[in-house]
C-alpha cells in the first residue's frame, strides 16, 4: 500500500470518527437552564424596558426566539420551580397550598420521593448535571437537589429574604439592605459553607460556579439549571454593578444577571459548544409589585408576583441553540411545565406513562418545523384554579389581590379577556363570548376529572 493510500484511508477514517462523534453529540445537545426570581415581563431591553440595558440577553433573543407567550408553572416561588422540573402542576405533587404559599426554613416537606425531576431523566440518558443557585424545594437533605439527580450543588437553598435575623421585621430591612439581615446559608452538596450567604457577590459567584461547570464536562452531554436569587428582594450586586444603571438598584441588579449571561454564552462559545447547547432564559414568577421601585415591572401585563393576571405568571423568555433554532418571535403559547418534555425529546429519554404530565414537547416550534402543542394554561393560586386560558381566551372564575389581606371575589360568569387582542386584561367581553366560556368550562371539567391531589408539603412546618 502507497503512503499516499494509507494517508486517504486514515483520513477517510478520522473524518468517519468526527462525522459519528458529531453526530452521537448532536443526539444529546447540553440543556441549560437560566431561571431568575420574580424577574417582570418588562423588565428586559429585547422586552421593552426603556432604560434597563442587557446587550447579552438582547442579542441572546435576536440569534433565538422570543416567546411572548411564555408562562411559570405559579406565580410563587415554590411551585413554580417544582412545575419546572417535573413537568407537572404543582397540584399533583402537593408542592403548592392554601395554608403556605411557599416552603419556608422550618417546612418539613419538599419535592416528593416518588417525582421524577429533568435532572433524573437527564441523568438516565447519560448526562452530567448540577444545579446551581436557588432551590427552594425543600432544605432538609432528602429534598436537596444531590438527592434529587443533580450530581452537583452550590446555592442558597431558599429565598433570599428568609433566615430574617432577631429584630429585622420592618419593611425596611429589604428595601435598605444588609447581608447580616438575612442568615440564609450558602450549601455546596449538602454542606453549608457560608452563613449568611455574602449576596453582594452571589450572582458572580453562581456565574463562576456555571462557569466551571461547562468547562469541565464539556465533552458533554451536561444538563445545567442555574437558577438565580435575584432579583428577588434583597437586591444585591457586585461592586462593578453599583450605581451603573439609569434604572437605580434594581437595574443594576438585572444589568449584573444580562453579564451573567453573556458569560455563559461566551463560554460555550469558547467552548465550541453553542450549536450543540438548548440554552433556556425565564423566570419563575412575575415582579414583587409591593416593593414599588425595588420590584420589577410587568411592563404592559396586568398585576405581578402572587396573582393570576397575566404579570404574575407570563415570563420574558429566550430559546438559543444557534443552528437548530429558527430565530424569531414566537407569540404562540409555551410554559416552564415544557421544559422537562422538551428536554425528553431531544435526549432520547421517554417521557412516564405512570403518572399524568402537563409537560408539552416544543421542539417543533424551536425547530420551526411546526406550531406549539399547547393549548391552554391553568392559573392556580395555592391549591385553586383562579383562571383557565385556551386559545386566545382566559377565563378568570376568581381574583384575588396579591398580598397583604386581599379581598376573593368570584366570577360568574367569569371575566373573559382575549390576550391576544388585549394583553392587559382590560376588557371584560364574557358577555358577548359565551361559546368561549363553555370551551374553558369544559377544559377546566376536564382536569378536574383526572385531578389526584398530591399531600400538601408545604403546610408542613417544625413545632416551636
Ligand atoms: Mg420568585
Amino acid at each position: 500500500m502507497t503512503d499516499q493510500r494509507i494517508f486517504t484511508l486514515l483520513a477517510c477514517a478520522l473524518v468517519a470518527l468526527t462525522t459519528c462523534m458529531v453526530a452521537q453529540a448532536a443526539d444529546k445537545p447540553n440543556i441549560v437552564v437560566i431561571f431568575c426570581d420574580d424577574l417582570g415581563y418588562g423588565d428586559l431591553g429585547a422586552f421593552g424596558h426603556p432604560t434597563i440595558q442587557t446587550p447579552n440577553l438582547d442579542r441572546m433573543a435576536a440569534e433565538g426566539q422570543k416567546w411572548t407567550s411564555f408562562y411559570a408553572a405559579a406565580s410563587v416561588c415554590t411551585p413554580s420551580r417544582a412545575g419546572l422540573l417535573t413537568g407537572r402542576l404543582p397540584i399533583r405533587n402537593g408542592m403548592c397550598s392554601d395554608k403556605r404559599r411557599v416552603l419556608f426554613p422550618d417546612s418539613t416537606g419538599g419535592i416528593p420521593e416518588n417525582e421524577l425531576l429533568i435532572s433524573e431523566a437527564l441523568k438516565a440518558q447519560g448526562y452530567a448535571t448540577a444545579a446551581i443557585g436557588k432551590w427552594h424545594l425543600g432544605h432538609l437533605p432528602q429534598y436537596l437537589p444531590t438527592n434529587n439527580g443533580f450530581d452537583y450543588y452550590y446555592g442558597i437553598p431558599y429565598s433570599n429574604d428568609m433566615d430574617r435575623a432577631p429584630n429585622t421585621k420592618q419593611i425596611k430591612v429589604f428595601v435598605d439592605p444588609k447581608i447580616e439581615y438575612f442568615e440564609v446559608p450558602l450549601l455546596r452538596n449538602e454542606e453549608i459553607i457560608e452563613r449568611p450567604a455574602d449576596q453582594t457577590t452571589i450572582t458572580r459567584r453562581y456565574t463562576e460556579e456555571a462557569v466551571q461547570f461547562i468547562k469541565s464536562k464539556k465533552d458533554g452531554p451536561f444538563f445545567l439549571y442555574l437558577a438565580h436569587s435575584m432579583p428577588h428582594i434583597p437586591l444585591f450586586r457586585s461592586p462593578p454593578f453599583e450605581n451603573t444603571s439609569r434604572r437605580g438598584l434594581y437595574g443594576d441588579v438585572i444589568e449584573e444577571i444580562d453579564w451573567s449571561v453573556g458569560q455563559v454564552l461566551d463560554t460555550l462559545r469558547d467552548e465550541g459548544l453553542a450549536d450543540n447547547t438548548l440554552v433556556v432564559f425565564t423566570s419563575d414568577n412575575g415582579p414583587w409589585l409591593i416593593f414599588k421601585e425595588q420590584g420589577g415591572s410587568a411592563g404592559l401585563l396586568r398585576g405581578g408576583k402572587g396573582g393570576t393576571f397575566e404579570g404574575g405568571m407570563r415570563e420574558p423568555t429566550i430559546f438559543w441553540w444557534p443552528g437548530a433554532i429558527a430565530p424569531g418571535v414566537v407569540a404562540e403559547m409555551g410554559s416552564t411545565l415544557d421544559i422537562f418534555a422538551t428536554a425528553c425529546a431531544l435526549s432520547g429519554a421517554t417521557m412516564p406513562t405512570d403518572r399524568i404530565m402537563d409537560s408539552h414537547d416544543l421542539s417543533p416550534v424551536l425547530r420551526g418545523t411546526g406550531p406549539s402543542p399547547r393549548e391552554d394554561m391553568f392559573y392556580y393560586r395555592g391549591a385553586q384554579v383562579f383562571a383557565v386560558r385556551r386559545g386566545p381566551f382566559k377565563a378568570h372564575f376568581q381574583t384575588k389581590g396579591e398580598y397583604g389581606s386581599p379581598k376573593l371575589a368570584v366570577h360568574e360568569p367569569p371575566l373573559l379577556y382575549n390576550l391576544e387582542h388585549d394583553p392587559s386584561e382590560k376588557y371584560n367581553i364574557a358577555e358577548a363570548n359565551p361559546e368561549a366560556i363553555e370551551a374553558i368550562r369544559k377544559t377546566l371539567a376536564a382536569h378536574n376529572d383526572t385531578l389526584v391531589r398530591g399531600k400538601d408539603q408545604l403546610a408542613g412546618r417544625i413545632a416551636k
